[in-house]
């Protein structure tokens, strides 16, 4: 535990049912903070919660839909009445989309963005004044390597939501520094539910990424040791030459 973290500094992780949102909350359970994590299915995320307190951390769930501005002001104002400050979150929910320009609806078009990238202004919106009440804290945003490569043929709204974020993170890093630091990671092909790929041609270390991969990175960012960084993309790929 380092000595921002106490037992009330909780770690917001959206999505943390699962896949990456699941592997970063175990890293940040290790590091010592209270872990609320919210996700779609109430089954799925009081399951998460139930592992993560099996191995003696601290963990709540939270049922709320990321793209919902009202359900994350909900969550925040709940967490925080119990005499906690809310000193991290991690923005990682999301989900893929696979159409092009001619194919995709605009409802396919609206749900991406508002889960992927809405959702990230929700959730800082919700946490920001608790982290600025505290004086102290970090918010770290999942985009992806399709935000500059543009991800494979017909991501066309997922690249956008992932591109946005870090247009995003750029913005926030001026607006709430020096108390608060706010960084992206772009993860490369991760073994999860969302992403069947087993294949790890064009990845330099010969290997799919995991989510204990991204967990560590996610730990250290939000850890307050990275004191002068803040505005970053980092790449979390095994150096990913094919996409
Ligand atoms: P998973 O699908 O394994 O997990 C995503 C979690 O987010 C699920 O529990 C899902 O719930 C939840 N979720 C989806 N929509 C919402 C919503 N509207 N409100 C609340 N929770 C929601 O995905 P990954 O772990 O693979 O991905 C996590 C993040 O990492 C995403 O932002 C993704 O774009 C990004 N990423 C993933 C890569 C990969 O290769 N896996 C590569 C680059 C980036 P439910 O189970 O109900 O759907």
């Amino acid at each position: 535990m380092n000595t921002k973290i106490n037992t009330n500094s909780v770690a917001v992780v959206t999505g943390g049912a699962r896949g990456i949102g699941f592997g970063s909350a175990v890293a940040l359970a290790a590091k010592g903070f209270h872990l609320a994590l919210v996700d779609l299915r109430e089954e799925a995320v009081n399951e998460a919660a139930e592992k993560l307190r099996a191995t003696g951390a601290q963990a709540e769930a939270f049922v709320a839909d990321v793209s919902d501005f009202a359900q994350a002001q909900d969550v925040a104002k709940e967490i925080v009445g119990q005499d906690r400050s809310i000193n991290v979150l991690l923005n990682n929910a999301g989900i893929g989309s696979s159409n092009g320009l001619l194919e995709i609806s605009e409802a396919e078009w609206d749900r991406t963005i508002d889960i992927n990238l809405k959702s990230c202004f929700n959730w800082s919106r919700a946490v920001v004044p608790s982290m600025l009440d505290s004086g102290w804290g970090r918010i770290i945003s999942i985009s992806s390597i399709a935000s500059y490569s543009g991800g494979t043929v017909s991501k066309l709204a997922y690249a956008a939501s992932k591109s946005g974020i870090l247009g995003m993170t750029r913005s926030l890093a001026k607006e709430l520094g020096p108390s608060i630091t706010v960084n992206a990671i772009c993860p490369g092909t991760i073994s999860t539910a969302m992403n069947p790929k087993t294949d790890a041609e064009g990845i330099s270390l010969g290997r799919l990424g995991t989510p204990e991969d991204i967990g560590q990175v996610v730990a250290f960012l939000a850890s307050s040791d990275p004191n002068f960084i803040t505005g970053q993309a980092l790449t979390v790929d095994g150096f990913q030459y094919i996409t």
